[in-house]
């Protein structure tokens, strides 16, 4: 059974069904941050989980992990890096590719974000069927940076992501379990 912080923070979450197709029920988060009691809860347990970790910085995924990241890295005391959708990056980057269910999508890193042998958190709002944390996992490890963990939200377990990313062998940790 969920904390009642835990509760709270699941309920603030808005439901949508077919949005932005059919079939598919959006999970809303901005119902979430846009309750202050909600949000602090929601940080609140991050920086539970975290804080004596040793981590050196986190990177949040676009766009939503824009949300959820920084305000853990402040209350951690770390930095924060966008991991970015294409070509929005200036300077030299890294991409890692991966499968959506019609094509691919991409993420980009700037290369010298992230340094070797640093301690990275990812953090996202919701993870499906893992491909996006699978992305950003490759994009840490490729400049010789150790991630920590990956962080979110929200899971739906139905959609096998845990599976996915213990071939990473990167842990998954996750506030909230949702169908
Ligand atoms: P995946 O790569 O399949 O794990 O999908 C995770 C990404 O897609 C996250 O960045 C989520 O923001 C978004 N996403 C996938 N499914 C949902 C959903 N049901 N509600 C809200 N966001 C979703």
């Amino acid at each position: 059974a969920l904390s009642d912080n835990l509760q709270y923070v699941s309920d603030s979450i808005r439901v949508v069904p077919g949005f932005p197709k059919k079939g598919i029920m959006f999970q809303d988060i901005t119902t979430l941050t846009r309750n202050p009691k909600a949000f602090k809860l929601c940080i609140e347990a991050f920086v539970e989980r975290y804080k004596d970790q040793k981590i050196d910085v986190i990177a949040g995924v676009e766009a939503r992990g824009f949300i959820f990241g920084p305000p853990l890295a402040l209350a951690l005391g770390v930095g924060f890096v966008p991991l970015r959708k294409p070509g929005k990056l200036p300077g030299e980057t890294i991409g890692a590719e991966y499968q959506l269910e019609y094509g691919t999508d991409r993420i980009e890193m700037t290369v010298e974000s992230i340094t070797n042998g640093q301690n990275v958190l990812i953090i996202d709002d919701l993870v499906a069927t893992g491909g996006t944390l699978g992305a950003a996992v490759q994009l840490v490890e490729k400049v010789g940076a150790k991630v920590h963990e990956a962080a979110c939200v929200i899971e739906l377990p139905e959609l096998q992501g845990r599976a996915k990313l213990k071939a990473t062998n990167v842990p998954l940790f996750v506030l909230l379990e949702k169908e």
